[in-house]
């Protein structure tokens, strides 16, 4: 598959044969955080069940029907396109595009999504803008390569090393150690990297330390700590506070001394 990435709307078709697809009139836009964003695909095999925010978004807004047709991705056959228009277009001067708020732009299971996802990249970094990922499937090797700029911020999702943790909450997504070490492989090639550890769960979802996670991931660049939201599995407000104050100092302190840039939403 990923000798016939996709490059242009037409070719899309041919290496997308296998999964269902959609046409979108835009594709890139400003997020609602401040950055500006891409969401190739619509849904996400990985199915996670804390539960998936974007999930009740596309929900709510009748963009998916039910769960089981969000566990059944569909590509934007028409993304590259789009993008290479909005890129020409746009008089804004964007610096950095993510991928991706609304799904995993390296989805396990849907070897046509990361093609896809590096053929954007490609063309992100063609333009001059640099792409920030966040997957909780695998970063693939080929991030390293030279048409792949240096200046892109490649993210895994980990808040656990426990994998019945995973199977629960992330039944779809890859194993923590392959998202480690893909991650690991792309930092060691010179890549930056980025672990995203939210919603990291309280002990009344699972009983773990943060230390160790945190050696686990002690090679990146740049590390965000966040809580668990949008349900009531963590606790009451104030057993949420009384637990997330001093795990956000541990992890303020251990990324001081490794010298990791950090930031602590919680
Ligand atoms: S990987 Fe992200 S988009 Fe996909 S189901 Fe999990 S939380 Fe939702």
């Amino acid at each position: 598959m990923r000798g016939r990435c996709p490059r242009g709307g037409g070719a899309a078709r041919s290496t997308i044969a296998d999964m269902e697809t959609i046409r979108r009139r835009s594709l890139l836009y400003r997020s609602g955080l401040g950055f500006w964003c891409i969401n190739p695909v619509q849904g996400c095999a990985h199915g996670c069940r804390y539960p998936c925010y974007a999930y009740l978004m596309a929900r709510r807004h009748g963009r998916v029907q039910d769960w089981a047709a969000w566990r059944r991705p569909r590509l934007v056959e028409n993304a590259l396109e789009l993008l290479e228009q909005e890129l020409t277009r746009t008089r804004e001067r964007i610096k950095t595009v993510h991928l991706c708020l609304t799904t995993d732009p390296f989805m396990m299971g849907s070897p046509e999504v990361p093609a896809l996802s590096l053929a954007l990249i490609e063309r992100l970094n063609a333009h001059g803008v640099s792409a920030s990922v966040l997957t909780k499937g695998i970063l693939p090797a080929e991030l390293s390569d030279a048409r792949f700029s240096r200046d892109n911020t490649l993210g895994i999702s980990l808040v656990s090393l426990d994998e019945r943790f995973r199977r629960r909450f992330e039944p779809g997504a890859a194993s923590f150690r392959a998202r480690i070490e893909a991650a690991e492989r792309l930092h060691a090639a010179g890549c930056r990297t980025l672990v995203h550890i939210e919603p990291y769960p309280t002990p009344r979802i699972v009983r773990q330390e943060v230390g160790p996670l945190l050696e686990a991931v002690s090679f990146v660049d740049e590390l965000y700590f966040g809580g668990w939201n949008y349900s009531p599995l963590p606790g009451t407000s104030t057993e949420r506070a009384r637990f997330y104050r001093p795990q956000g100092r541990i992890v303020r302190a251990f990324c001081q001394e490794h010298d990791i840039e950090a930031t602590v939403g919680c």
